[in-house]
């Protein structure tokens, strides 16, 4: 069964063709029907109190305001075309202190969490939001050549950064996530993180991907850091863009083949059995002292998947 997660489905066109046109992607950050979405420190623009569904939508607004905006703001990033071949750009304002005029572009509007919009917001503009969202961030933290140290320029509308000085191109990065939910037989492996204040999270084991290594190496290496476990079978399920900053993750089935849990208590501060009677009460929220992450994550999908019987393993 196929999943498009929150994050996932963005339906624009982005346009490899025209962003190569650097004219281009200037005469369209001035079109009439150029539609732009900003950000202030890395909080979209959102309309609320809609009636009906969805609750919010992304507040697009026309391109004058950029004009008044410094150099040092980046100017527009271009996303890609809607259907319609309207162009849409992403705007990092975080040069301005008080943006409140800029949000009154669109009545009813304000800045907000993208975490917390995601949910709020269809789904396809989920997708547009994970990608502006990490590509801004990735602007606003490269903004110098790394091999060289000289202030590089935005290229192909947003897509790489060319240094004026050695000419080296840069490109915007994507992180590589395992994330994955272990099973034996009739139980499964969640654990808590040491960085989550709430003593009753619990979640699929995860772990950035390390260089020259499979995702299946990643999978059993993770596992086997965070719980001492050893993995036989390692299944794909899906995957979800997390922009925070920007992230893929990978979503697994990874099969035990030991049972003894030895909690790698660095990172960790508790990693347990579970059996699939009591994660179907997680899943409900109905399991005393454990919750589980809600739909937003991959993770829920991996865990509810496993518990219904569905996950291809
Ligand atoms: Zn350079």
């Amino acid at each position: 069964m196929p999943y498009t997660h929150i994050f996932a489905g963005n339906p624009l066109d982005r346009g490899d063709r025209e962003r190569r046109d650097e004219e281009l992607i200037k005469r369209m950050m001035r079109q009439d029907n150029a539609r732009m979405l900003p950000f202030h420190r890395l909080m979209p623009l959102v309309r609320r109190n809609m009636r009906g569904n969805p609750h919010a939508e992304l507040a697009w607004i026309s391109h004058e305001f950029v004009d008044d905006l410094p150099p040092e703001a980046g100017g527009p990033k271009f996303l890609g075309f809607d259907k319609d071949r309207n162009p849409h750009f992403a705007v990092d304002i975080s040069v301005v202190e008080d943006p409140s005029h800029i949000a009154a572009l669109a009545p009813g509007a304000t800045f907000e969490d993208g975490r917390a919009a995601a949910t709020d917001i269809p789904g396809e503009q989920s997708g547009i939001l994970a990608q502006a969202r990490s590509q801004l961030d990735w602007h606003a933290r490269h903004r110098f050549c790394s091999v060289c140290g000289t202030e590089s320029q935005s290229r192909r509308g947003g897509h790489m950064r060319q240094c004026p000085n050695c000419a080296s191109q840069h490109f915007p990065r994507t992180d590589p996530v395992a994330i994955m939910l272990v099973y034996r037989g009739d139980r499964c492996v969640m654990g808590q993180t040491q960085a989550r204040s709430t003593t009753t999270f619990y979640s699929c084991l995860a772990g950035f991907m390390d260089q020259g290594e499979s995702i299946e190496e990643g999978v059993r290496r993770e596992i086997w850091e965070e719980s001492g476990l050893e993995i036989g079978k390692v299944t794909y399920h899906s995957s979800q863009p997390w922009p925070f900053p920007a992230s893929l993750m990978i979503g697994c089935h990874a099969e035990a083949i030991t049972e003894d849990i030895v909690i790698d208590s660095g990172e960790m501060s508790d990693v347990r059995w579970f059996t699939r009677d009591e994660v179907k009460l997680a899943l409900e929220d109905k399991l005393e002292g454990v919750n589980i992450p809600g739909p937003i994550a991959i993770a829920h999908h991996l865990i509810k998947a496993w518990a219904d019987g569905t996950a291809n393993i």
